[in-house]
Protein backbone atom coordinates (compact mmCIF):
# COMPACT_ATOMS: atom_id res chain seq x y z
CA UNK A 1 0.00 0.00 0.00
CA UNK A 2 2.58 2.64 1.07
CA UNK A 3 4.55 1.89 -2.33
CA UNK A 4 1.27 2.53 -4.46
CA UNK A 5 1.01 5.80 -2.24
CA UNK A 6 4.16 6.49 -3.16
CA UNK A 7 3.46 5.90 -6.94
CA UNK A 8 0.91 8.10 -7.08
CA UNK A 9 2.82 11.00 -5.32
CA UNK A 10 5.22 10.46 -7.83
CA UNK A 11 2.72 10.13 -10.75
CA UNK A 12 2.37 14.03 -11.78
CA UNK A 13 6.36 14.13 -11.55
CA UNK A 14 6.38 11.45 -14.01
CA UNK A 15 4.04 12.91 -16.67
CA UNK A 16 5.94 15.89 -15.95
CA UNK A 17 9.27 14.39 -16.95
CA UNK A 18 7.52 12.92 -19.86
CA UNK A 19 6.52 16.36 -21.04
CA UNK A 20 7.94 17.49 -24.16
CA UNK A 21 8.77 21.58 -24.95
CA UNK A 22 8.77 22.10 -28.73
CA UNK A 23 10.86 24.82 -29.73
CA UNK A 24 9.45 28.83 -30.20
CA UNK A 25 11.81 29.55 -33.27
CA UNK A 26 9.31 31.93 -34.10
CA UNK A 27 10.32 34.74 -31.36
CA UNK A 28 13.78 34.56 -33.30
CA UNK A 29 11.48 35.49 -36.18
CA UNK A 30 12.09 32.11 -37.44
CA UNK A 31 10.13 29.24 -38.68
CA UNK A 32 10.39 25.58 -38.42
CA UNK A 33 11.57 23.92 -41.83
CA UNK A 34 8.94 20.90 -42.99
CA UNK A 35 11.28 18.09 -41.34
CA UNK A 36 11.59 19.92 -38.10
CA UNK A 37 8.12 20.35 -37.79
CA UNK A 38 7.33 16.68 -38.17
CA UNK A 39 10.22 15.83 -35.57
CA UNK A 40 8.86 17.93 -33.25
CA UNK A 41 5.00 16.31 -33.42
CA UNK A 42 6.56 13.28 -33.50
CA UNK A 43 8.11 13.87 -30.11
CA UNK A 44 5.19 15.99 -28.79
CA UNK A 45 2.96 12.64 -30.02
CA UNK A 46 5.21 10.20 -27.97
CA UNK A 47 4.81 12.69 -24.68
CA UNK A 48 1.56 11.43 -24.03
CA UNK A 49 -0.95 8.98 -24.60
CA UNK A 50 -4.01 12.02 -25.56
CA UNK A 51 -1.87 12.19 -28.66
CA UNK A 52 -2.19 10.29 -32.05
CA UNK A 53 -0.03 11.51 -34.84
CA UNK A 54 -2.17 9.59 -37.78
CA UNK A 55 -0.72 9.76 -41.49
CA UNK A 56 -3.24 9.95 -44.27
CA UNK A 57 -2.75 8.83 -47.83
CA UNK A 58 -0.48 11.09 -50.18
CA UNK A 59 0.41 14.68 -51.33
CA UNK A 60 2.15 16.03 -54.13
CA UNK A 61 5.41 16.04 -52.79
CA UNK A 62 5.34 12.06 -52.48
CA UNK A 63 4.96 12.81 -48.36
CA UNK A 64 1.53 11.57 -46.80
CA UNK A 65 -0.10 14.38 -44.97
CA UNK A 66 -0.36 14.06 -40.96
CA UNK A 67 -2.79 14.61 -38.57
CA UNK A 68 -2.57 14.93 -34.99
CA UNK A 69 -5.27 14.29 -32.95
CA UNK A 70 -5.92 15.47 -29.12
CA UNK A 71 -8.10 13.59 -27.45
CA UNK A 72 -8.44 13.67 -23.36
CA UNK A 73 -10.26 10.17 -23.43
CA UNK A 74 -7.70 8.78 -25.29
CA UNK A 75 -9.74 7.41 -28.03
CA UNK A 76 -8.94 8.24 -31.79
CA UNK A 77 -11.71 6.83 -33.68
CA UNK A 78 -13.83 9.01 -35.08
CA UNK A 79 -17.32 7.02 -35.50
CA UNK A 80 -16.73 5.89 -31.63
CA UNK A 81 -16.09 10.09 -30.50
CA UNK A 82 -19.26 10.90 -32.71
CA UNK A 83 -20.85 8.37 -31.02
CA UNK A 84 -20.14 9.74 -27.63
CA UNK A 85 -20.95 12.89 -28.34
CA UNK A 86 -17.46 14.71 -28.90
CA UNK A 87 -17.36 17.95 -30.98
CA UNK A 88 -14.32 17.84 -33.53
CA UNK A 89 -12.46 21.11 -34.30
CA UNK A 90 -10.31 20.46 -37.17
CA UNK A 91 -7.14 23.09 -38.19
CA UNK A 92 -5.34 23.07 -41.29
CA UNK A 93 -2.37 24.98 -41.55
CA UNK A 94 0.31 25.58 -44.15
CA UNK A 95 -1.76 26.05 -47.55
CA UNK A 96 0.08 28.62 -48.40
CA UNK A 97 3.83 27.54 -46.59
CA UNK A 98 4.96 31.32 -46.82
CA UNK A 99 1.98 32.33 -44.11
CA UNK A 100 3.26 29.83 -41.74
CA UNK A 101 1.87 31.39 -38.70
CA UNK A 102 -0.39 29.09 -38.06
CA UNK A 103 2.10 26.22 -38.39
CA UNK A 104 3.86 27.85 -35.28
CA UNK A 105 0.76 28.54 -33.42
CA UNK A 106 -0.85 24.96 -34.01
CA UNK A 107 2.22 23.28 -32.27
CA UNK A 108 2.26 25.82 -29.30
CA UNK A 109 -1.52 25.32 -29.28
CA UNK A 110 -0.61 21.20 -28.83
CA UNK A 111 1.60 21.28 -26.51
CA UNK A 112 -0.51 23.10 -24.13
CA UNK A 113 -3.71 20.67 -24.53
CA UNK A 114 -1.57 17.95 -23.74
CA UNK A 115 -0.23 19.54 -20.51
CA UNK A 116 -1.64 17.56 -17.36
CA UNK A 117 -2.12 20.62 -15.60
CA UNK A 118 -3.28 22.93 -18.50
CA UNK A 119 -5.95 25.74 -18.27
CA UNK A 120 -7.94 24.32 -21.52
CA UNK A 121 -8.52 20.80 -20.63
CA UNK A 122 -11.54 21.45 -19.31
CA UNK A 123 -12.44 22.62 -22.94
CA UNK A 124 -11.09 18.67 -24.36
CA UNK A 125 -14.05 16.69 -22.26
CA UNK A 126 -16.41 17.37 -25.11
CA UNK A 127 -14.30 18.29 -27.56
CA UNK A 128 -11.75 16.80 -29.74
CA UNK A 129 -8.65 19.15 -31.77
CA UNK A 130 -7.25 17.74 -34.73
CA UNK A 131 -4.49 19.35 -36.66
CA UNK A 132 -3.03 19.16 -39.96
CA UNK A 133 1.09 20.21 -39.16
CA UNK A 134 1.42 21.47 -42.95
CA UNK A 135 -0.98 20.96 -45.90
CA UNK A 136 1.56 22.05 -48.62
CA UNK A 137 4.18 19.79 -47.99
CA UNK A 138 5.96 20.82 -51.30
CA UNK A 139 5.43 24.38 -50.87
CA UNK A 140 6.83 24.18 -47.41
CA UNK A 141 10.43 22.25 -48.23
CA UNK A 142 10.62 24.97 -51.08
CA UNK A 143 12.14 27.13 -48.76
CA UNK A 144 13.76 30.52 -49.38
CA UNK A 145 13.95 34.43 -48.35
CA UNK A 146 12.46 35.73 -51.35
CA UNK A 147 9.10 34.54 -51.97
CA UNK A 148 6.88 37.13 -50.21
CA UNK A 149 8.32 40.02 -51.50
CA UNK A 150 6.76 42.40 -48.27
CA UNK A 151 7.34 40.22 -45.73
CA UNK A 152 10.55 40.38 -43.58
CA UNK A 153 9.81 38.03 -40.95
CA UNK A 154 10.44 35.18 -41.11
CA UNK A 155 13.40 34.79 -42.05
CA UNK A 156 13.19 32.29 -44.94
CA UNK A 157 9.19 30.45 -45.03
CA UNK A 158 7.88 28.20 -47.83
CA UNK A 159 6.63 28.92 -51.42
CA UNK A 160 2.46 29.41 -52.62
CA UNK A 161 2.39 27.07 -54.90
CA UNK A 162 2.69 22.99 -54.30
CA UNK A 163 4.81 20.78 -55.22
CA UNK A 164 3.49 20.37 -58.56
CA UNK A 165 2.62 24.10 -58.55
CA UNK A 166 -0.75 24.09 -57.10
CA UNK A 167 -2.56 26.63 -55.17
CA UNK A 168 -4.01 24.45 -52.70
CA UNK A 169 -6.39 27.17 -51.51
CA UNK A 170 -8.31 26.71 -54.86
CA UNK A 171 -8.54 23.36 -55.40
CA UNK A 172 -10.95 22.16 -52.95
CA UNK A 173 -13.55 21.42 -55.48
CA UNK A 174 -11.41 20.40 -58.70
CA UNK A 175 -9.25 17.85 -56.41
CA UNK A 176 -6.49 18.32 -58.85
CA UNK A 177 -3.38 17.46 -56.11
CA UNK A 178 -3.37 14.89 -54.29
CA UNK A 179 -2.87 17.01 -51.10
CA UNK A 180 -6.55 17.43 -51.49
CA UNK A 181 -7.90 14.13 -52.36
CA UNK A 182 -6.06 13.19 -49.03
CA UNK A 183 -7.67 16.02 -47.43
CA UNK A 184 -11.21 14.82 -48.28
CA UNK A 185 -10.24 11.67 -46.67
CA UNK A 186 -9.38 13.23 -43.38
CA UNK A 187 -12.37 15.83 -43.67
CA UNK A 188 -15.08 13.20 -44.49
CA UNK A 189 -13.51 10.94 -41.93
CA UNK A 190 -13.73 13.73 -38.93
CA UNK A 191 -16.41 15.18 -39.90
CA UNK A 192 -16.03 18.11 -38.48
CA UNK A 193 -17.97 20.45 -36.42
CA UNK A 194 -15.35 23.35 -36.81
CA UNK A 195 -12.96 24.47 -39.11
CA UNK A 196 -10.28 26.95 -39.30
CA UNK A 197 -7.38 27.72 -42.05
CA UNK A 198 -4.63 29.64 -41.13
CA UNK A 199 -3.13 32.55 -43.08
CA UNK A 200 -1.31 35.52 -43.99
CA UNK A 201 -2.83 38.79 -45.74
CA UNK A 202 -1.23 41.86 -46.81
CA UNK A 203 -3.65 43.96 -49.38
CA UNK A 204 -3.61 46.96 -46.92
CA UNK A 205 -2.00 48.47 -43.67
CA UNK A 206 -4.05 49.11 -40.40
CA UNK A 207 -3.25 48.13 -36.53
CA UNK A 208 -5.13 44.42 -36.79
CA UNK A 209 -2.73 41.63 -35.93
CA UNK A 210 -4.86 39.19 -37.08
CA UNK A 211 -8.40 39.02 -39.04
CA UNK A 212 -10.80 37.13 -39.67
CA UNK A 213 -12.84 35.62 -42.76
CA UNK A 214 -15.81 33.96 -40.78
CA UNK A 215 -17.63 31.41 -43.87
CA UNK A 216 -20.79 33.46 -45.43
CA UNK A 217 -23.29 32.69 -42.90
CA UNK A 218 -25.80 33.48 -46.22
CA UNK A 219 -24.53 30.30 -47.86
CA UNK A 220 -25.45 27.98 -45.12
CA UNK A 221 -29.17 26.78 -44.10
CA UNK A 222 -30.68 29.25 -42.19
CA UNK A 223 -30.53 27.60 -39.16
CA UNK A 224 -26.78 27.71 -38.93
CA UNK A 225 -26.38 30.56 -40.74
CA UNK A 226 -28.07 32.80 -38.41
CA UNK A 227 -26.49 30.85 -35.47
CA UNK A 228 -23.08 31.75 -36.66
CA UNK A 229 -23.93 35.59 -37.53
CA UNK A 230 -25.64 36.41 -34.45
CA UNK A 231 -23.85 34.62 -31.86
CA UNK A 232 -20.55 32.51 -32.60
CA UNK A 233 -18.94 35.26 -34.35
CA UNK A 234 -20.03 38.05 -32.12
CA UNK A 235 -18.70 35.69 -29.25
CA UNK A 236 -15.77 34.82 -31.44
CA UNK A 237 -14.62 39.11 -31.59
CA UNK A 238 -15.80 39.55 -27.87
CA UNK A 239 -13.41 36.61 -26.57
CA UNK A 240 -10.57 37.70 -28.33
CA UNK A 241 -11.44 41.27 -27.26
CA UNK A 242 -11.24 40.17 -23.46
CA UNK A 243 -8.82 37.42 -23.93
CA UNK A 244 -6.41 38.37 -25.97
CA UNK A 245 -4.02 41.58 -26.41
CA UNK A 246 -4.51 41.35 -29.97
CA UNK A 247 -6.95 43.19 -31.94
CA UNK A 248 -8.36 41.37 -34.34
CA UNK A 249 -11.17 42.67 -36.95
CA UNK A 250 -13.15 41.14 -40.06
CA UNK A 251 -10.59 40.40 -43.00
CA UNK A 252 -10.01 43.09 -45.18
CA UNK A 253 -11.09 42.72 -48.28
CA UNK A 254 -9.19 45.41 -50.65
CA UNK A 255 -6.04 45.66 -52.13
CA UNK A 256 -4.77 48.99 -53.75
CA UNK A 257 -7.55 51.27 -52.12
CA UNK A 258 -8.16 51.29 -48.49
CA UNK A 259 -10.08 50.37 -45.78
CA UNK A 260 -12.00 53.42 -44.85
CA UNK A 261 -13.33 53.69 -48.10
CA UNK A 262 -15.09 50.74 -46.88
CA UNK A 263 -14.89 47.16 -47.69
CA UNK A 264 -17.31 43.81 -48.15
CA UNK A 265 -17.85 40.51 -46.62
CA UNK A 266 -15.70 37.74 -48.36
CA UNK A 267 -18.19 35.09 -50.11
CA UNK A 268 -16.19 32.64 -50.96
CA UNK A 269 -16.64 29.91 -53.42
CA UNK A 270 -16.25 26.12 -52.70
CA UNK A 271 -12.47 26.14 -54.15
CA UNK A 272 -11.92 27.44 -51.38
CA UNK A 273 -10.80 25.62 -47.70
CA UNK A 274 -14.01 27.85 -46.02
CA UNK A 275 -16.42 27.29 -48.47
CA UNK A 276 -15.88 23.21 -49.73
CA UNK A 277 -16.16 23.05 -45.27
CA UNK A 278 -19.36 25.53 -45.36
CA UNK A 279 -20.81 22.56 -47.67
CA UNK A 280 -21.09 20.40 -44.91
CA UNK A 281 -22.61 22.40 -42.60
CA UNK A 282 -19.45 23.15 -41.08
CA UNK A 283 -18.81 26.02 -39.28
CA UNK A 284 -15.89 27.29 -41.27
CA UNK A 285 -13.38 30.35 -40.15
CA UNK A 286 -10.05 31.80 -41.73
CA UNK A 287 -7.25 33.66 -39.76
CA UNK A 288 -5.55 35.68 -41.88
CA UNK A 289 -2.31 37.72 -39.88
CA UNK A 290 -1.43 40.73 -41.07
CA UNK A 291 2.16 41.02 -42.58
CA UNK A 292 3.41 44.43 -41.44
CA UNK A 293 3.32 42.99 -37.81
CA UNK A 294 6.25 41.19 -35.91
CA UNK A 295 6.13 37.08 -36.87
CA UNK A 296 5.75 36.17 -32.89
CA UNK A 297 2.68 38.50 -33.00
CA UNK A 298 1.21 37.22 -35.82
CA UNK A 299 1.96 33.58 -33.96
CA UNK A 300 0.59 34.63 -30.79
CA UNK A 301 -2.55 36.27 -31.62
CA UNK A 302 -3.53 33.22 -34.36
CA UNK A 303 -2.95 30.90 -30.82
CA UNK A 304 -4.95 33.17 -28.61
CA UNK A 305 -7.80 32.90 -31.46
CA UNK A 306 -6.96 28.53 -31.60
CA UNK A 307 -7.75 29.01 -27.57
CA UNK A 308 -11.00 31.03 -27.94
CA UNK A 309 -12.44 28.94 -30.39
CA UNK A 310 -11.60 26.06 -28.35
CA UNK A 311 -13.48 27.42 -25.46
CA UNK A 312 -16.29 28.70 -27.24
CA UNK A 313 -16.82 25.09 -28.62
CA UNK A 314 -16.74 23.57 -25.93
CA UNK A 315 -18.83 25.86 -23.76
CA UNK A 316 -21.50 26.01 -26.67
CA UNK A 317 -21.13 22.14 -28.15
CA UNK A 318 -25.02 21.52 -27.42
CA UNK A 319 -25.73 24.33 -29.40
CA UNK A 320 -23.13 23.43 -32.22
CA UNK A 321 -24.79 20.15 -32.46
CA UNK A 322 -28.51 21.44 -32.18
CA UNK A 323 -27.94 23.63 -34.95
CA UNK A 324 -25.98 21.56 -37.32
CA UNK A 325 -28.25 18.73 -37.02
CA UNK A 326 -31.16 21.36 -37.62
CA UNK A 327 -29.02 22.56 -40.64
CA UNK A 328 -29.40 19.12 -42.20
CA UNK A 329 -33.15 18.86 -41.67
CA UNK A 330 -33.11 22.27 -43.59
CA UNK A 331 -31.01 20.47 -46.51
CA UNK A 332 -33.16 17.90 -46.82
CA UNK A 333 -36.38 20.33 -47.38
CA UNK A 334 -34.81 22.97 -48.92
CA UNK A 335 -35.65 23.47 -52.56
CA UNK A 336 -33.89 26.03 -54.14
CA UNK A 337 -30.40 26.53 -54.11
CA UNK A 338 -28.00 29.48 -55.17
CA UNK A 339 -25.50 29.18 -57.39
CA UNK A 340 -24.22 32.72 -57.66
CA UNK A 341 -24.37 35.89 -54.92
CA UNK A 342 -24.36 39.59 -55.54
CA UNK A 343 -23.26 41.88 -53.05
CA UNK A 344 -26.07 44.60 -51.96
CA UNK A 345 -24.14 47.37 -52.30
CA UNK A 346 -26.82 49.83 -50.52
CA UNK A 347 -26.64 48.31 -47.15
CA UNK A 348 -23.58 47.93 -44.88
CA UNK A 349 -22.67 48.09 -41.72
CA UNK A 350 -20.73 51.00 -39.42
CA UNK A 351 -17.55 49.10 -38.31
CA UNK A 352 -15.65 50.64 -35.94
CA UNK A 353 -12.36 50.29 -37.24
CA UNK A 354 -8.79 51.21 -36.69
CA UNK A 355 -6.51 52.10 -39.19
CA UNK A 356 -3.58 54.54 -40.28
CA UNK A 357 -4.11 57.40 -42.76
CA UNK A 358 -3.80 57.26 -46.00
CA UNK A 359 -2.48 59.49 -48.92
CA UNK A 360 -1.06 59.74 -52.23
CA UNK A 361 2.40 61.24 -52.32
CA UNK A 362 4.70 60.83 -55.52
CA UNK A 363 6.25 57.61 -56.09
CA UNK A 364 9.79 57.86 -55.72
CA UNK A 365 10.00 55.85 -58.79
CA UNK A 366 7.61 57.44 -61.83
CA UNK A 367 6.10 60.24 -59.52
CA UNK A 368 3.00 59.65 -59.92
CA UNK A 369 0.74 58.71 -56.82
CA UNK A 370 1.33 56.37 -55.13
CA UNK A 371 -1.25 54.66 -51.64
CA UNK A 372 0.96 55.44 -48.76
CA UNK A 373 -0.39 54.75 -45.04
CA UNK A 374 1.24 56.58 -42.16
CA UNK A 375 1.45 54.46 -39.34
CA UNK A 376 1.90 57.67 -37.39
CA UNK A 377 -2.12 58.54 -38.22
CA UNK A 378 -3.41 56.03 -36.40
CA UNK A 379 -7.56 56.03 -36.21
CA UNK A 380 -10.50 54.65 -35.32
CA UNK A 381 -13.76 55.76 -36.68
CA UNK A 382 -16.62 54.14 -38.36
CA UNK A 383 -16.20 52.47 -41.62
CA UNK A 384 -18.91 50.67 -44.31
CA UNK A 385 -18.55 46.84 -44.34
CA UNK A 386 -20.39 45.71 -46.61
CA UNK A 387 -21.97 42.49 -45.54
CA UNK A 388 -25.67 41.72 -47.39
CA UNK A 389 -25.06 39.18 -49.90
CA UNK A 390 -28.49 38.58 -52.13
CA UNK A 391 -29.13 35.31 -54.78
CA UNK A 392 -28.08 36.07 -58.20
CA UNK A 393 -29.05 32.61 -59.70
CA UNK A 394 -31.04 29.79 -57.81
CA UNK A 395 -31.75 26.47 -59.10
CA UNK A 396 -34.49 23.91 -58.00
CA UNK A 397 -32.85 20.59 -56.30
CA UNK A 398 -33.64 17.43 -58.01
CA UNK A 399 -34.34 14.04 -56.68
CA UNK A 400 -31.65 12.43 -58.07
CA UNK A 401 -29.06 13.57 -60.94
CA UNK A 402 -27.89 10.71 -63.24
CA UNK A 403 -24.24 10.43 -64.59
CA UNK A 404 -23.48 7.94 -67.43
CA UNK A 405 -20.61 5.82 -66.19
CA UNK A 406 -18.09 7.46 -68.97
CA UNK A 407 -17.62 10.79 -66.80
CA UNK A 408 -15.51 8.92 -64.46
CA UNK A 409 -13.43 12.10 -62.85
CA UNK A 410 -16.93 13.69 -62.10
CA UNK A 411 -17.59 9.82 -60.16
CA UNK A 412 -14.32 9.74 -58.67
CA UNK A 413 -14.92 13.07 -57.27
CA UNK A 414 -18.36 12.95 -55.87
CA UNK A 415 -16.62 8.90 -54.19
CA UNK A 416 -13.91 10.82 -52.72
CA UNK A 417 -16.57 13.49 -50.74
CA UNK A 418 -18.16 10.08 -49.91
CA UNK A 419 -21.69 11.03 -51.79
CA UNK A 420 -23.83 8.34 -51.80
CA UNK A 421 -23.80 6.68 -55.70
CA UNK A 422 -26.07 4.25 -56.90
CA UNK A 423 -26.28 2.01 -60.14
CA UNK A 424 -28.73 1.25 -62.33
CA UNK A 425 -29.09 -2.69 -62.47
CA UNK A 426 -30.52 -2.54 -66.02
CA UNK A 427 -30.74 -0.14 -69.31
CA UNK A 428 -33.59 2.27 -69.08
CA UNK A 429 -34.91 5.17 -71.01
CA UNK A 430 -35.90 8.06 -69.05
CA UNK A 431 -38.03 10.92 -69.61
CA UNK A 432 -35.98 13.62 -67.87
CA UNK A 433 -35.14 17.47 -67.56
CA UNK A 434 -31.40 17.85 -69.67
CA UNK A 435 -29.41 21.07 -69.60
CA UNK A 436 -27.95 22.79 -73.00
CA UNK A 437 -24.84 25.05 -72.70
CA UNK A 438 -25.61 28.44 -74.69
CA UNK A 439 -22.99 30.07 -73.34
CA UNK A 440 -19.78 30.40 -71.21
CA UNK A 441 -16.61 31.89 -71.16
CA UNK A 442 -13.54 30.63 -70.30
CA UNK A 443 -10.20 32.55 -68.62
CA UNK A 444 -7.38 33.10 -71.20
CA UNK A 445 -4.75 31.87 -68.86
CA UNK A 446 -4.69 28.51 -66.70
CA UNK A 447 -5.80 28.48 -63.29
CA UNK A 448 -4.24 25.78 -61.31
CA UNK A 449 -4.25 24.41 -64.39
CA UNK A 450 -7.33 24.96 -65.95
CA UNK A 451 -9.28 27.03 -68.14
CA UNK A 452 -12.07 27.74 -66.05
CA UNK A 453 -15.32 28.31 -67.84
CA UNK A 454 -17.69 31.00 -66.01
CA UNK A 455 -20.65 32.89 -67.35
CA UNK A 456 -22.35 29.78 -67.85
CA UNK A 457 -25.93 30.19 -69.04
CA UNK A 458 -27.62 26.94 -69.94
CA UNK A 459 -31.21 26.01 -71.50
CA UNK A 460 -33.47 23.39 -69.89
CA UNK A 461 -35.34 20.55 -72.18
CA UNK A 462 -37.46 17.79 -71.12
CA UNK A 463 -36.40 14.99 -73.18
CA UNK A 464 -36.43 10.85 -73.38
CA UNK A 465 -32.75 10.05 -72.88
CA UNK A 466 -31.10 6.08 -72.24
CA UNK A 467 -28.95 5.26 -69.81
CA UNK A 468 -27.49 1.88 -69.20
CA UNK A 469 -26.68 -0.77 -66.45
CA UNK A 470 -23.84 0.51 -64.29
CA UNK A 471 -24.77 4.22 -64.80
CA UNK A 472 -25.05 6.43 -61.57
CA UNK A 473 -27.75 7.81 -59.84
CA UNK A 474 -27.25 10.81 -57.09
CA UNK A 475 -29.92 11.02 -54.80
CA UNK A 476 -30.21 14.49 -53.38
CA UNK A 477 -30.52 14.05 -49.80
CA UNK A 478 -29.29 15.63 -46.70
CA UNK A 479 -25.12 16.32 -45.56
CA UNK A 480 -24.17 15.98 -49.05
CA UNK A 481 -26.94 18.47 -50.42
CA UNK A 482 -25.21 21.73 -51.00
CA UNK A 483 -22.19 19.99 -52.60
CA UNK A 484 -23.74 17.61 -54.93
CA UNK A 485 -25.67 20.97 -56.09
CA UNK A 486 -22.46 22.96 -56.70
CA UNK A 487 -20.53 20.26 -58.32
CA UNK A 488 -23.46 19.06 -60.57
CA UNK A 489 -24.84 22.16 -61.64
CA UNK A 490 -23.01 23.60 -64.51
CA UNK A 491 -23.51 27.52 -64.01
CA UNK A 492 -21.96 26.98 -60.15
CA UNK A 493 -19.00 28.85 -60.08
CA UNK A 494 -16.84 25.86 -58.97
CA UNK A 495 -18.53 23.33 -60.68
CA UNK A 496 -17.07 19.96 -62.55
CA UNK A 497 -18.70 21.64 -65.59
CA UNK A 498 -16.73 24.93 -65.06
CA UNK A 499 -13.68 23.09 -63.90
CA UNK A 500 -13.37 21.23 -67.36
CA UNK A 501 -15.03 18.29 -66.61
CA UNK A 502 -17.34 17.79 -69.30
CA UNK A 503 -15.47 20.01 -72.34
CA UNK A 504 -15.44 16.99 -74.26
CA UNK A 505 -19.32 17.26 -75.08
CA UNK A 506 -18.56 21.21 -76.32
CA UNK A 507 -17.48 19.58 -79.76
CA UNK A 508 -19.81 18.62 -82.24
CA UNK A 509 -18.74 15.49 -83.93
CA UNK A 510 -21.06 14.70 -86.74
CA UNK A 511 -20.95 16.66 -89.75
CA UNK A 512 -22.07 17.33 -93.46
CA UNK A 513 -20.91 17.42 -96.78
CA UNK A 514 -21.77 20.26 -98.59
CA UNK A 515 -21.71 19.65 -101.98
CA UNK A 516 -24.13 16.04 -101.02
CA UNK A 517 -26.29 17.27 -98.80
CA UNK A 518 -27.82 20.07 -101.06
CA UNK A 519 -31.25 17.99 -101.95
CA UNK A 520 -31.81 16.72 -98.43
CA UNK A 521 -31.22 20.40 -97.26
CA UNK A 522 -34.07 21.71 -99.93
CA UNK A 523 -36.47 18.76 -98.16
CA UNK A 524 -35.68 19.68 -94.97
CA UNK A 525 -36.99 22.95 -95.74
CA UNK A 526 -39.39 22.15 -97.22
CA UNK A 527 -41.11 19.73 -94.79
CA UNK A 528 -40.36 21.58 -91.52
CA UNK A 529 -42.64 24.05 -90.54
CA UNK A 530 -41.42 27.31 -89.98
CA UNK A 531 -37.95 26.40 -90.97
CA UNK A 532 -37.81 28.88 -94.10
CA UNK A 533 -38.85 31.57 -91.89
CA UNK A 534 -36.24 31.13 -88.88
CA UNK A 535 -33.57 31.19 -92.10
CA UNK A 536 -34.66 34.70 -93.81
CA UNK A 537 -34.93 35.84 -89.91
CA UNK A 538 -31.15 34.53 -89.62
CA UNK A 539 -29.82 35.89 -93.11
CA UNK A 540 -31.40 39.02 -92.37
CA UNK A 541 -29.32 38.84 -88.77
CA UNK A 542 -26.36 37.59 -90.36
CA UNK A 543 -25.34 39.26 -93.74
CA UNK A 544 -22.69 36.95 -93.89
CA UNK A 545 -25.31 33.88 -94.72
CA UNK A 546 -26.85 36.30 -97.49
CA UNK A 547 -24.34 34.20 -100.25
CA UNK A 548 -22.51 32.03 -98.56
CA UNK A 549 -24.42 28.22 -99.45
CA UNK A 550 -22.32 26.51 -96.58
CA UNK A 551 -23.70 29.09 -93.53
CA UNK A 552 -27.22 28.33 -94.82
CA UNK A 553 -26.68 24.75 -95.18
CA UNK A 554 -25.52 24.49 -91.79
CA UNK A 555 -28.05 26.39 -90.17
CA UNK A 556 -30.83 24.17 -91.86
CA UNK A 557 -28.57 21.26 -90.66
CA UNK A 558 -28.50 22.30 -87.56
CA UNK A 559 -31.75 22.60 -87.36
CA UNK A 560 -32.79 19.20 -88.84
CA UNK A 561 -33.38 15.63 -86.73
CA UNK A 562 -29.32 15.10 -88.63
CA UNK A 563 -27.91 17.53 -86.04
CA UNK A 564 -26.50 15.14 -83.03
CA UNK A 565 -28.52 15.68 -79.73
CA UNK A 566 -25.97 15.75 -77.89
CA UNK A 567 -23.80 18.64 -79.16
CA UNK A 568 -23.78 21.18 -75.93
CA UNK A 569 -25.95 18.83 -74.35
CA UNK A 570 -24.70 18.46 -70.41
CA UNK A 571 -24.44 14.72 -70.01
CA UNK A 572 -26.22 14.85 -66.14
CA UNK A 573 -29.49 14.29 -66.00
CA UNK A 574 -32.12 16.20 -63.61
CA UNK A 575 -34.44 13.60 -62.04
CA UNK A 576 -37.12 16.09 -60.97
CA UNK A 577 -39.68 15.59 -57.76
CA UNK A 578 -42.18 15.26 -59.61
CA UNK A 579 -40.91 12.72 -62.59
CA UNK A 580 -42.07 9.40 -62.37
CA UNK A 581 -39.05 7.47 -60.82
CA UNK A 582 -40.61 4.36 -60.61
CA UNK A 583 -38.17 3.47 -63.92
CA UNK A 584 -35.47 3.31 -61.98
CA UNK A 585 -36.28 3.32 -58.49
CA UNK A 586 -36.07 -0.67 -58.46
CA UNK A 587 -33.46 -1.09 -60.76
CA UNK A 588 -30.74 0.43 -58.33
CA UNK A 589 -27.88 -1.22 -56.30
CA UNK A 590 -25.09 0.58 -54.53
ZN1 LIG B 1 -3.09 32.46 -47.75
Amino acid sequence: MRHLLFFFLLLPYLSLVAQYTPPRVYEKGQTLTYQELIQAYEALAKSSSKYRLITYGKTDAGFPLHLLVISNYKEFDPKVLRKDNMRIVLINNGIHPGEPAGIEASLQFAAELGKPQSKYSDFLKNTVVCIIPSYNIGGMMNRSPYHRAQQDEPEASGFRGNARNIDLNRDFMALRSENAQTFTEIFHDWKPDVFLDTHTTDGSDHQYTITLVTTAHQDLPPALGTYLDKTMRPALYKMMEEKSSYLMCPYVTVWNSTPDEGFEQLMESPRYSTGYASLFNTLSFMTENHIFKPFEDRVKSTLDFMYCLLEYTSKNAEDIKKFREQATEQLKKQDAFVLQWKLDSSRYENLMFRGYEASYPPSKLTGEPLLFYDQNKPFNKAVKYYNHWVPELSVDAPKYYIIPQAWKETIKRLDWNKVELLRLTEDVSLDLEMYYIIDYKTTKTPNNGHYLHYDVKVSSKNMKVDFYKGDYLVPVKGRETAFVIQALEPQAPDSYFAWNMFDDVLQSREYFSVFAFEDRAMHILDTTPGLREKLKQEIARNTQMAKNTYLQMQFIYRNSPYFEVTYKRYPVGRINKKMEIKAVDEKLYK
